[in-house]
């Protein structure tokens, strides 16, 4: 008999896509003419850079070439890009890395929800609250967190809450987590961690012997000055924290797959007896067996994203969403609502007005302006009491859903 691996039944995903997607549609077939934008989605719709295009579809043409044919390639990723990133992502902010310290893979998705596989199976693992969803799923899978408590809660995760109570800023625990996800700019909430108090989690993970799992996704919308692109430019980094980096959310890649993880040398984990283990080697020993690379063509693209012309498409579509971001916010702001984030990221964290839940404030704005928002108690308990909108849409639907929100009254 094939006997399930039973944590998968203890996945409480609320299904919290799937039920937008019901009410949107029950709303649509019972109002035909309404005319629905889409705010919720998290995912970006500008084409990829064109610097991009031609470099992908020379190395499509190379591939029908006996002389040039990629087959199997480095388990780490191939140096032209590894050269690339470190040159470009690391080396302007001070940081020196080495090529056997980059994982190149298809996703930070992959890597943020396979990397708990390294480590054991009673650790215990911290998430910010609200938190991107595949962190706690993955956890939930290899029977690390447990089941769901009456409350919503799984039994043995610990949330960090962020709210605006505490300016969205996750308190330090005060027992020892050994596993810390940690994701900034923030989805859902698009805020920031200054470097200061980056530094606070990296000096406790220092402390505590721990790990920080640092999801590094949203950095190029980064505007502001003192908020940290990389965890390795604070101090003590390199011997605690693992950061994840996409190709997804600056250059377009969420249907092309391309992404990287770093983990530095001195990074340690314990076995039982407490002697330390080099943490590369372990991501490298699992990447070998269950992992065979990305693609030719796609690394190859990926590599021109660092060409001159490729860093100027991508910051032209990072401008993009910005002013959608900031209109956004404007919006919202004179129609007299408390938001948070859409500074230094595409999410906008908007506080539902006085008596509403996340839920009836998604129906208020579906039913009244015809716009999808993602209600925020589907990122964890925290995000009771918020609905996320995203600047991924074109200016033109932005302009026209913040138009039908200022002729709104709450
Ligand atoms: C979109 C996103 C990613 C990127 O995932 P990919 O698999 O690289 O497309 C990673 N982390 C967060 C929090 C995201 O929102």
């Amino acid at each position: 008999m094939a006997v399930i691996n039973e944590n998968y039944l203890l996945i409480k995903s609320n299904y919290i896509f799937a039920e937008i997607d019901q009410r949107v549609e029950k709303y649509q077939n019972d109002n035909p003419d309404a005319d629905i934008i889409r705010m919720g989605i998290g995912d970006v719709t500008r084409p990829l850079p064109q610097a991009v295009i031609e470099k992908f579809t020379e190395a499509v043409k190379e591939m029908g070439e006996a002389e040039t044919f990629q087959g199997y390639g480095p388990y780490r990723g191939y140096d032209f890009l590894i050269d690339e990133i470190i040159k470009n992502d690391f080396n302007p902010l001070g940081i020196e890395l080495s090529n056997e310290e980059i994982f190149v893979s298809d996703g930070a998705k992959c890597d943020t929800g396979n990397i708990q596989e390294i480590f054991d199976v009673t650790s215990t693992v911290a998430v910010t609250d609200p938190v991107y969803p595949v962190y706690v799923e993955s956890n939930v899978m290899a029977g690390r967190i447990g089941p769901m408590g009456d409350d919503g809660r799984y039994d043995k995760l610990v949330y960090l809450p962020c709210t605006e109570e505490n300016g969205f800023v996750p308190e330090i625990p005060k027992i020892p987590v050994d596993l810390i996800y940690l994701c900034y700019p923030n989805n859902p909430t698009g805020t920031v961690l200054t470097k200061e108090q980056l530094a606070k989690w990296v000096e406790y993970a220092r402390e505590n012997n721990s790990i920080i799992l640092f999801d590094a996704a949203y950095e190029a919308y980064i505007q502001e000055d003192d908020i940290p692109r990389s965890i390795y430019e604070i101090e003590g980094a390199r011997e605690v924290a693992i950061e994840f980096r996409s190709f997804s959310k600056n250059a377009g890649f969420t249907g092309t797959r391309c992404a990287y993880t770093v983990v530095p040398q001195e990074l340690m984990g314990y076995d039982s007896e407490g002697n330390p283990h080099s943490i590369n080697n372990l991501w490298y020993r699992r990447q070998t067996s269950k992992f065979n690379g990305v693609s030719y063509p796609i690394q190859v693209a990926a590599s021109a994203v660092y060409s001159p012309k490729g860093q100027e498409e991508i910051r032209e579509s990072v401008d993009y969403y910005m002013k959608n971001a900031s209109i956004i916010r404007k919006s919202l702001k004179d129609f007299g609502l408390s938001i948070y984030g859409g500074v230094n990221s595409p999410y906008i964290w908007i506080k539902t007005p006085e008596g509403m839940d996340s839920w009836q404030f998604f129906d208020f704005l579906l039913n009244e302006a015809h716009i999808v928002g993602t209600p925020g108690v589907g990122f964890g308990p925290s995000g009771e009491g918020y609905l996320r909108l995203t600047a991924f849409n074109t200016l033109e639907n932005t302009k026209k859903a913040m138009d039908r929100i200022s002729k709104l009254s709450l």
